[in-house]
C-alpha cells in the first residue's frame, strides 16, 4: 500500500519504518487511491501513500474505542514500560527518522536529528508522568463521607498535525494521550505523512496495541475534521495548525461540546534593548528566526530594535546571515532548506512586495533562489512599521523584518498589538527590564536572552487566538484527562 522510491529506500537502515501499519488491515475500508509525497528540495516524488476516506476514519474511531477501554485498564506502570520501550526504539532509529523527515519536509539533517530527539523527549517524559496520575482525597464537609477525586482518560482523541514538525508535533500529542490511557486517531499533513507512519510503526514494535494509534494519511483534510467533530465517540480534538482551521474545527465541534487542545498561529515579537549583549541577541535572533527556514509557529515574526543599538544590530545580523548556506537539507553544509511548497514562496514574495511599497528597505536577500526546489534567500528588511501586512501575518519564511523603537512602553504596546499570543523574546542586560517586559507581554511563553525555548519539561502553548491548552510538562497530561469526583458515604 505504501511505495517508496528505490534510492530513498536503499538509504534507510530499517525500511520497516515505512511499512503499512498493521492497523490498516483492521479498518475494513481500504484506500482505493494513493497520493504522492514530494521532496521540497528537488520536487521529486519520494513515495506514494494510501489516500484514506471518511469511512476509514469512522472505522478507525470504532476500533480505537474498543482498544482504549482495555488500555486504560492496564496499570500505569505497564503503560509506562511500553512507552519507555518506544522511547528506546526512537533513539535506535534516529538516523533513519531524521532522513525520512529531511526527505519529506526539507529541513537540514542536523535540525531533523534535533527534532527527532525533541520528539523522543516527550515520549520519555510522558512515560515517566504516566506513573504520577495522582488524584486527591478532600476533607468532607459532612460526617461519614469520603470525597475522592480521580483522573480518568478522556477516551478516543483525534489528532491533526502540520507539516513543519511532522515528528515532534505528533509525538507531543501521542505520548501524553497514550500515557493518560487514551487512544488516538491521527491525520498528518498530506505534505509529510511518512514521519508519522514511522512513529506509528515504532509504537507497534514497542508492544503498544496497534488499534490504539491509527495514522490515516489523506488529501481530504475537511473530511477528517467533519468526521471527528461530529462522531460521538471522539472525546477530544488536538490540533496544531492555523488559527483559521482551529476556529473552524471549534465551530463544528460546538454542537457536541467537544474538548479541544489547540496550538495555533503566532506572531512572535523579538525585542532587543540598547543594553543587550549584541552577540547573544544575534545568535538568539538567528535561532528564533531562521530555524526550519522560518517555518515555525514560535518564529520571531517582528524584530523590534531600540534606536541606540539598531544600526549595529542590523549590520551584525546581516554579516551573520551571510554565513547561512541555502541548499538541500541532506547536504551537511546546509543551514537553510527549502520552503514546503510554491505557495509559501508566493506568500513571502507578496509580504515583501507590500513592505517595499510601503517604505521598507531590503538589506539582504529578497528573492527566491534560481534552482529547482522551493528555496528562498534569507532576507533582512528594515524600516518596517505596523501598517505593513508583514507585521500582522505569520511570515513562515526566512525573512527578518526589523522595526525601530525608542521606549519600553512604546515597544510593549506594539508587541501586544496582535490577536496572537504564542511566544515572545526579549534581549537586555537589565534584569528589572526583562522581568517587567516578560510579565507585560501577552503571550504563553517568553524567552529572556535566548531564542530557543521549547522543551518537554515546560508548558508549550499560547494565549489569545494562539490556542488553548498546553503541551509538555507536568501540565501536559491535563489535556487528556477528565476529573471524576466520587462521594462515598460510610
Ligand atoms: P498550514 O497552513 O500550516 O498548512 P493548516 O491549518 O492549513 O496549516 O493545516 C494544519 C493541518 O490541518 C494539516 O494536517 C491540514 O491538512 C489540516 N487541515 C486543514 N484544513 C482542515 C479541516 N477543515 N479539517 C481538519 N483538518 C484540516
Amino acid at each position: 500500500m505504501i511505495t517508496i522510491d528505490r534510492e530513498f529506500s536503499k538509504r534507510l537502515g530499517n525500511a520497516a519504518l515505512l511499512k503499512a501499519p498493521s492497523v490498516w488491515n483492521a479498518l475494513g475500508h481500504k484506500a482505493t487511491t494513493t497520493f504522492a509525497v514530494e521532496n521540497p528540495a528537488t520536487c521529486e516524488q519520494i513515495a506514494h501513500v494510501p489516500d484514506f476516506s471518511r469511512a476509514a476514519i469512522k472505522s478507525a474511531i470504532d476500533v480505537a474505542r474498543t482498544a482504549q477501554k482495555s488500555w486504560s485498564r492496564l496499570t500505569a506502570k505497564d503503560r509506562a514500560d511500553r512507552l519507555k520501550r518506544r522511547f528506546g526504539l526512537w533513539h535506535d532509529n534516529l538516523e533513519d527518522l531524521a532522513l525520512i523527515l529531511t526527505m519529506e519536509q526539507g529541513k537540514p539533517l542536523a535540525e531533523a536529528r534535533g527534532e527527532i530527539r525533541y520528539g523522543a523527549s516527550y515520549v520519555e517524559w510522558f512515560a515517566e508522568e504516566a506513573r504520577r496520575l495522582y488524584g486527591d482525597i478532600i476533607p468532607a464537609p459532612v460526617a461519614n463521607q469520603k470525597i475522592m477525586v480521580t483522573r480518568q482518560p478522556v477516551g478516543v482523541v483525534a489528532a491533526i498535525t502540520p507539516w513543519n514538525f511532522p515528528n515532534a508535533m505528533m509525538a507531543r500529542k501521542v505520548a501524553p494521550a497514550l500515557a493518560a490511557g487514551c487512544a488516538i486517531v491521527a491525520k498528518p499533513a498530506a505534505e509529510t505523512p511518512l514521519s508519522t507512519i514511522a512513529i506509528a510503526n515504532l509504537a507497534e514494535q514497542a508492544g503498544i496495541p496497534v488499534e490504539l494509534f491509527c495514522v490515516l494519511p489523506m488529501t481530504d483534510a475537511p473530511a477528517f475534521g467533519d468526521e471527528v467533530t461530529s462522531n460521538p465517540y471522539v472525546a477530544k480534538i488536538t490540533f496544531t495548525g492555523s488559527t483559521e482551521v482551529g476556529r473552524r474545527l471549534m465551530e463544528q465541534g460546538a454542537r457536541q461540546i467537544k474538548r479541544f487542545g489547540l496550538e495555533l498561529g503566532g506572531n512572535a515579537p523579538l525585542i532587543v534593548f540598547d543594553d543587550a549583549d549584541l552577540e547573544k541577541a544575534i545568535e538568539g535572533t538567528i535561532a528564533a528566526k531562521f530555524r526550519n527556514a522560518g517555518q515555525t509557529c514560535v518564529c520571531a515574526n517582528r524584530i523590534y530594535v531600540q534606536s541606540g543599538i539598531h544600526d549595529r544590530f542590523v549590520q551584525a545580523l546581516s554579516d551573520r546571515v551571510e554565513t547561512l548556506t541555502v541548499g538541500n537539507g541532506a547536504d551537511p553544509a546546509t543551514a537553510i532548506g527549502p520552503l514546503i511548497n510554491p505557495a509559501s514562496i508566493k506568500k513571502v514574495e507578496r509580504l515583501l512586495e507590500d513592505a517595499r511599497t510601503n517604505g521598507a528597505k531590503i538589506i539582504k536577500g529578497g528573492q527566491p533562489v534560481d534552482r529547482p526546489g522551493h528555496f528562498f534567500r534569507p532576507t533582512i528588511i528594515s524600516d518596517v512599521d505596523c501598517r505593513m501586512a508583514i507585521a500582522r501575518e505569520e511570515i513562515f519564511g526566512p525573512v527578518a523584518p526589523i522595526f525601530r523603537f525608542e521606549t519600553e512602553k512604546e515597544v510593549l504596546d506594539l508587541a501586544n498589538d496582535t490577536e496572537f499570543g504564542l511566544a515572545a523574546y526579549v534581549f537586555s542586560s537589565d534584569i528589572g527590564c526583562i522581568f517587567r517586559v516578560a510579565e507585560e507581554l501577552e503571550t504563553g511563553m517568553v524567552g529572556m536572552n535566548t531564542g530557543v525555548i521549547s522543551t518537554e519539561v515546560a508548558p508549550f502553548g499560547g494565549v489569545k487566538q494562539s490556542g488553548l491548552g498546553r503541551e509538555g510538562s507536568k501540565y501536559g497530561l491535563d489535556d487528556y484527562i477528565e476529573l471524576k469526583y466520587i462521594c462515598l458515604a460510610t
